[in-house]
């Protein structure tokens, strides 16, 4: 089963470069992506893909199963009707405290502060000083501070980002606000058929956190969505934002315990029969039409990576 890994689509995808980076999908890649989807393939939705895994019921020819990390506006206002058009359902991963604060996931405002600044220079929490001259010299940094601020959650996270945005004297505009979803919009997805699971509260690596912190993202994130959406979460997709792995047998076991019965990860693949229903693959959709028909055709065929 292919689970195809999502997060943005728009119009025009080079406006959000400097805070989305690369992951977002042009308009009409996507469509012509959902519409190969639903002829060519057999697109399934999660709670079926949880069922085929658990060995509960058969695997239908190629299975595709949608989803989207991280909880951007343009999920509801793009992506949905095009979804509902071709008949594809899909799984959205809302990042609860981006939504809640309507604020862009950290690596974002990360990206946007280390790209725009105007200093050429900058000090990190090490009194290292790091040169911001080129762009090549700006995205070190910028990786650099991710390492570190993946294993942060919560509001030191949040005063971490804030520094780095007074140092640099760059910040993403209130206009961003506009770039994540409300609840009502979660709700409306919900509402359409398509299923919300839970992207953590503040977007960390659980692979690089103390167990509290991990428990704290996994059910935390739940319980509010519960309250917000008003029906039972049942599936959570584990944030990548720096370093790897960003998962460990111990993010599986606490999202057992959270009450979860499917977990996706970042890990390249295809999701098997007998798969930890907690530990799924997905393949990241290509930016083309015919890069994404030869990752499908050639993952089902089983070729290696
Ligand atoms: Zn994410």
């Amino acid at each position: 089963m292919g689970i195809l890994m999502y997060h943005s689509v728009m119009e025009n995808p080079n406006v959000v470069a400097d805070s989305l980076g690369a992951i977002v999908h042009s308009t009409r890649v996507f469509e012509a992506q959902m519409q190969m989807v639903a002829r060519d393939f057999h697109p399934v939705n999660l709670e079926e893909a949880g069922r085929y895994v658990m060995g509960e019921a058969e695997f239908p020819k190629w299975p595709v199963v949608v989803t989207f990390d991280d909880g951007y506006a343009d999920n509801y206002e793009v992506a949905m009707p095009i979804l509902n058009r071709c008949g594809v359902p899909a799984a959205f991963y809302i990042t609860v405290d981006c939504v809640e604060r309507k604020t862009l996931p950290w690596p974002s405002r990360l990206r946007f502060a280390f790209r725009t600044t105007r200093r050429k220079t900058w000090v990190d929490e090490a009194e290292t000083p790091w040169r911001l001259a080129s762009p090549e010299e700006r995205e070190r940094a910028y990786l650099s501070a991710c390492d570190r601020f993946c294993k942060l959650t919560g509001m030191v996270l949040e005063r971490g980002v804030k520094k780095i945005e007074l140092d640099l004297d760059a910040k993403v505009g209130d206009e961003s606000r506009n770039l994540m979803m409300d609840w009502e919009q979660v709700r409306g997805l919900s509402r359409n058929g398509h299923i919300v699971g839970s992207h953590t509260m503040t977007h960390p690596n659980l692979a690089f956190l103390e167990i509290e912190d991990v428990r704290h993202e996994l059910s935390e994130s739940k319980r509010q969505m519960e309250n917000r959406i008003g029906t039972a979460i049942h599936h959570v997709s584990y944030p990548c934002p720096a370093l790897f792995p960003n998962w460990t047998q111990q993010t599986t076991e606490e999202s057992q315990r959270a009450g979860y019965k499917t977990a996706v990860t970042t890990t390249n693949g295809l999701a098997h029969e007998r798969d930890n229903p907690l530990e799924l693959r997905r393949l990241g959709p290509t930016k083309t039409l015919d890069g994404l028909r030869w990752n499908l055709e050639r993952a089902f065929a089983g070729w290696p990576g």
